[in-house]
């Protein structure tokens, strides 16, 4: 049964007759994502089995794969990944939209229609890492004048001491393990 790319609508009428299959690029506008620094490559990829419970509830399994373009947390460079992420969702029509937790959504029971993208982008965001980085030990960019210094070096000095630290230092009663500093690399004399 091929019905052409899936929809983020299902209509819910259609499970009464058995399990319904979705695969192929999900149609939804790429704003509906929303999801804040990060942009998709492509429409995101949905193999999917939805199905009714028996209990009123409808739970859906199956895998989405995005390709997503993130910022380096260090240097700002776009990092492109591949984020595949296997689901088993369940959509409860008996809980209210404040007790979703992980892979527990509400079904409002008076919606003729599924909306699967909310949740797909709820599974998405907390599959995306938190720190993308360009490449192990980026070294980012330099705090004073902004070079990417994996490309160039420059010559800003980082001074070791703030003279802002020092009025916070008389406050604090020193401890005996604070000035270890172990691998800054600061050079303190
Ligand atoms: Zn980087
Ligand atoms: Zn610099």
């Amino acid at each position: 049964m091929n019905m052409g790319f899936p929809d983020r609508l299902l209509a819910l009428e259609r499970l009464a007759a058995g399990p319904v299959e979705l695969s192929g690029p999900l149609r939804a506008d790429r704003e509906a994502w929303d999801l804040d620094d990060v942009s998709l490559e492509g429409d995101p990829l949905i193999d999917l089995r939805i199905e009714e419970t028996g209990d009123g509830a409808v739970r859906l399994r199956g895998r989405l794969v995005v390709d997503v373009e993130q910022e380096c947390r260090r240097c700002l460079d776009p990092v492109r990944s591949q984020v595949g992420l296997d689901l088993d969702l369940r959509f409860d029509p008996n809980i209210g939209p404040e007790e979703e937790t992980e892979a527990l959504y509400a079904l409002d029971p008076k919606v003729a229609e599924l909306d699967l993208l909310p949740a797909l982008r709820e599974e998405l965001l907390l599959a995306l890492p938190d720190f993308a980085l360009c490449r192990d030990g980026c070294r980012g960019l330099c705090p004073l004048c902004g070079t990417n210094r994996n490309e160039d070096d420059c010559d800003c000095r980082i001074e070791a001491t703030d003279p802002r630290w020092d009025a916070l230092r008389e406050k604090i009663p020193s401890e005996p393990d604070a000035a270890t500093g172990a691998g800054d690399g600061s050079g303190d004399d």
